[in-house]
């Protein structure tokens, strides 16, 4: 079963922290958690133009604590051969594997490793160019976690799992 990912951080050179997060699943499962308590002290600029805005109301239910977050995706992450993907993975991958501690900490029948478009696309010999147009609304999670899923189906020639 693969699952999508993108996730909002931020990185400013000492803090690497997870802002939000988005799986999504080929069956068409998503999942989607903002996370309470991050370090406002340590938002960019850059995290406050593009990431800020997208994030949902105060008070909305989907921000939840890293410990939910955590408890949530061992529900939702489930199933044979589990493939997680994402573009550039090491900073998505790491924040995912953060939540639960260390790589020993994930689930059991979780990989260790998590699979990169950027590799699937120079392996196929495509560039940035030849990727799918981004849709509106990036840099929230779950538009791009989708947006990722439906360029793995593009790079794969796999029809669609569900239209949005
Ligand atoms: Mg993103």
């Amino acid at each position: 079963m693969r699952y999508f990912l993108d996730t909002e951080h931020i990185d400013d050179g000492e803090r690497f922290e997870l802002i939000s997060i988005a799986v999504v699943c080929e069956d068409g499962r998503e999942y989607y958690a903002a996370v309470e308590g991050y370090d406002p002290s340590a938002v960019t600029p850059w995290i406050e133009e593009h990431v800020l805005p997208k994030l949902p109301p105060l008070g909305d239910p989907r921000w939840k604590s890293r410990r939910q977050i955590r408890d949530d995706l061992a529900d939702f992450v489930i199933g044979d051969e589990i493939e997680f993907w994402t573009m550039c993975a090491w900073s998505d991958w790491s924040l995912v594997v953060r939540l639960f501690g260390r790589f020993e900490d994930t689930p059991d029948s979780w990989p260790m490793a998590c699979w990169d478009l950027w590799q699937l696309e120079a392996e196929l010999g495509l560039t940035r160019d030849d990727r799918l147009r981004e849709p509106d609304g990036v840099h929230n999670a779950l538009i791009d976690a989708r947006y990722h899923k439906r360029i793995y189906e593009s790079l794969r020639r796999l029809p669609a799992a569900r239209s949005e």
